[in-house]
């Protein structure tokens, strides 16, 4: 006989957890089980601690601007212990012919930018004179049709900062459809945030958030509130009758309720017999390198930098990890994290740690004063891919959409479901978990602008 449940979970990374703590919140006595491939929970969320350094083989921090991570942090009580490193006062850099300058923060700061010639930024005020054009296009198409091509190596930073992906295929109806739709409504971009202008814009720039024990804490205190079968790797679900079966590693389990949590490509194989094949999305898998310093490392002062594919440099950036949060180093030391790799360069993932630590601190060298060699090492290279929303990603959730309608009790969220960031994943998961709660139908929310996306 299955073992039933109400809800059963697959997969216990952030967006699982987070939904068994929003479910358990909203309805504290529902039996909910987690099942999870892995001995671990948290996924892509992954903290590295040794000899006084503490890094991340994941994410290394989320923005505090989203009600639902703010809601997940304050039930928690995470809020009372977490670090923050605000927008507002850290600068993020960007390798500019060999530099590093800084990135402007806020979108008017464009126009002060040294990194935009006089003709540059007269061109960002094309997209007033731009008529807004329909078809899907990638990042890079749009930007250069409506801002110019000298914003390009910016866009390039933002994108590589934040997919590891490739301008030129990431498709910018996936990743900013608010901004899409506001061009499209108004004519053009400025002139649909100058209407908007008083609503969603203006205000603090938000602060990037970690933990004292890094992004697992998070994880840890999650999980430490859920129920867990660990090593149970799920090979297939079926709808029989009014319920759905899920055959696990050595037990089949019975619930009314599904949630998948799970990156995009897993669910695509598990449905694989519920839809019309669908191809897999291509993932970006990157390292980081994590290099300890003495004092002398006169790292500048921000967040880290970003390095433009035009630069030809071999970091795609690095995390200037002591200044975003203190205390990750022995004291007196300095925290860097290169990170090495992407949709642009997979190849690099080839080299031995050791060729990754010289090329990652020679590159490094030439943009920071860096007297001495590092005096601590270590190649952290994860599983996880990320999944990278290029053109007809648009279709793709139009598919899921439709397939969470017509299969009653089945509920999708994940890791490039409705975008990549650990924030999207709390979203989402509490989107999942109201429409349990509530039974609510499934409906696309009206796409955000956000005051800051990347
Ligand atoms: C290198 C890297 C850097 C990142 N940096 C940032 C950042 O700085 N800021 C930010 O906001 N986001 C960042 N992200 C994204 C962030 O990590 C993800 O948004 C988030 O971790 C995704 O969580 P998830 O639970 O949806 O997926 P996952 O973390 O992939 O978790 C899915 C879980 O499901 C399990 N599983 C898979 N298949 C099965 C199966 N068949 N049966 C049972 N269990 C299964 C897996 O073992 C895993 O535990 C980064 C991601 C990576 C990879």
């Amino acid at each position: 006989m299955p073992e039933t449940h109400e809800i059963i979970i697959v997969g216990a990374g952030l967006s699982g957890l987070s939904a068994a703590h929003f479910l358990r919140n909203g309805a504290p006595g529902l039996d909910i089980l987690i099942l999870e491939q892995d001995g671990r929970p948290g996924g892509a969320v992954r903290s590295f601690k040794e000899q006084g350094y503490l890094a991340e083989w994941g994410p290394h921090g989320f923005l505090d601007n989203n009600p639902a991570s703010r809601a997940l942090l304050g039930e928690t009580g995470l809020d009372r212990i977490a670090q923050k490193a605000p927008l507002g006062s850290f600068v993020r850099y960007v390798c500019h012919q060999g530099r590093l300058a800084q990135l402007p923060q806020k979108p008017p700061a464009l126009l002060t930018t040294p990194l935009l010639s006089p003709l540059g930024k007269l061109r960002l005020l094309g997209d007033l004179f731009k008529k807004p054009r329909l078809e899907e296009q990638s990042v890079g198409q749009w930007a250069a049709y409506r801002f110019g091509a000298e914003i390009l190596p910016l866009v390039d930073a933002a994108i590589t900062g934040t997919f590891a992906g490739d301008y030129e295929r990431i498709s910018i109806d996936a990743v900013m459809p608010g901004v899409r739709a506001l061009e499209k409504e108004a004519g053009s971009v400025l002139k649909g945030l100058l209407k908007k202008k008083k609503g969603a814009q203006g205000g603090m720039l938000p602060a990037m958030t970690s933990f004292p024990q890094g992004m697992e804490q998070l994880i840890t205190t999650l999980a430490a509130g859920a129920n867990i079968t660990y090593h149970s790797p799920v090979r297939a679900i079926n709808r029989v009758n009014d319920a759905w079966e899920i055959h696990a590693e050595a037990t089949t389990y019975r619930a009314a309720t599904v949630i998948l949590a799970l990156p995009v490509n897993r669910t695509l194989g598990l449905l694989a017999s519920h839809a019309p094949p669908l191809a897999e999305i291509p993932t970006a898998r990157i390292a980081t390198v994590a290099l300890g310093f003495t004092g002398k490392a006169q790292v500048p002062f921000g967040f880290g930098y970003l390095a433009p594919e035009r630069e030809k440099r071999f970091a795609m950036g690095a995390l200037f990890s002591t200044h975003m949060f203190p205390g990750r180093a022995p004291k007196g030391g300095v925290l860097m994290e290169g990170l090495v790799g992407g949709r642009r360069h997979p190849e690099r993932l080839e080299l031995s740690d050791g060729e990754l630590v010289s090329r990652i601190y020679d590159d490094l060298r030439q943009l920071i004063p860096l007297p001495e060699p590092p005096c601590f090492s270590r190649v952290l290279r994860g599983d996880s891919g990320i999944p990278q929303l290029e053109m007809g990603y648009p279709a793709l959730l139009a598919w899921k959409d439709s397939l969470e309608r017509n299969l009653d009790g089945l509920h999708l969220c994940g890791f490039g479901w409705e975008g990549i960031g650990m924030n999207d994943m709390m979203k989402t998961a509490k989107t999942v978990a109201d429409r349990i709660l509530h039974r609510v139908g499934v409906k696309r929310q009206a796409p955000e602008v956000r005051p800051v996306y990347f």
